[in-house]
């Protein structure tokens, strides 16, 4: 890690410790420009969080002020809907991977150092899907190679699944600033591209991680508990909601 990414993160920390609060963009986008392959023209000062103003009004801020520099910024990309015509021709994943690599159907394409497509077998029995990348996801460009799944290897290897036997991907192909919860609109987006995987990926068993999954999957806001132990249809292909290993990190219980 950079010293200057270091010392970011010790401020970060330290305004968390002392209550003061920042944005956790602030850090998504300092940790940007210390990677400086794509956006390191920043000037954006961002603000912090004051007693006179909530978190979401500095969020906001802070995004419009980002988001306004990039606009005037000739070499940013910018954000654009996702068109599920364009989606509907790919004939193979490779496809499908070469044209999402510069997806900028949302925020979370400003961000993101790698997109995080999936792995695994191109015929498989199972698809894995969880929330979206994180950090050790997004320097990689693979899904679940972080504590968790190094658990979801183990997990699986516990019903004598082989991990490379199955398909891994995520709701999200793009991690969210400091690991927060994907949007609505951030699921929204990127749902055809993950019907499509499904579709050439014909598995007969999906296995979603997580309530943020399976919320996104089935558009039913209910708890996990309510979730798990049912058989449940995502167009078509059977499915089954569990937690997440994530989760099972925090609470082994
Ligand atoms: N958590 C997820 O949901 N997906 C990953 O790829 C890694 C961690």
């Amino acid at each position: 890690m950079s010293p200057l990414k270091l010392k970011l993160i010790n401020f970060f920390q330290q305004s968390l410790d002392s209550g003061i609060n920042y944005f956790l963009f602030e850090e998504a986008v300092a940790e940007r420009i210390t990677k400086p392959k794509k956006h390191s023209t920043f000037t954006t000062e961002f603000k912090p969080i004051t007693k006179t103003k909530s978190r979401e009004e500095i969020k906001n801020e802070n995004f419009n002020l980002l988001f306004n520099e990039m606009k005037n910024n000739q070499n940013t990309p910018q954000t654009s809907k996702t068109d599920t015509s364009i989606i509907e021709q790919f004939k193979d994943l490779n496809q499908l991977q070469t044209h999402l690599q510069t997806c900028m159907n949302c925020e979370l394409g400003i961000t993101r150092l790698k997109l995080v497509f999936g792995s695994g077998s191109q015929s498989p029995d199972i698809v894995v899907i969880g929330e979206a990348p994180g950090e050790e996801e997004d320097e990689s460009g693979l899904p679940f190679v972080g504590r968790a799944g190094k658990l979801l290897t183990d997990i699986l290897a516990s019903i004598k699944i082989n991990r490379d036997d199955v398909y891994i991907t995520n709701i999200c192909k793009c991690r969210p600033p400091a690991n927060r919860k994907p949007t609505n609109n951030e699921i929204n987006q990127c749902e055809p591209f993950l019907i499509k995987q499904l579709e050439l990926l014909k598995p007969q068993f999906i296995l979603a991680f997580g309530l943020t999954a399976a919320e996104a999957l089935f558009n039913k806001k209910q708890n996990l508990g309510e979730y798990r132990g049912k058989i449940w249809d995502y167009n078509g292909t059977k499915t089954f909601v569990t937690y997440h290993p994530a989760a099972l990190l925090r609470n082994p219980n």
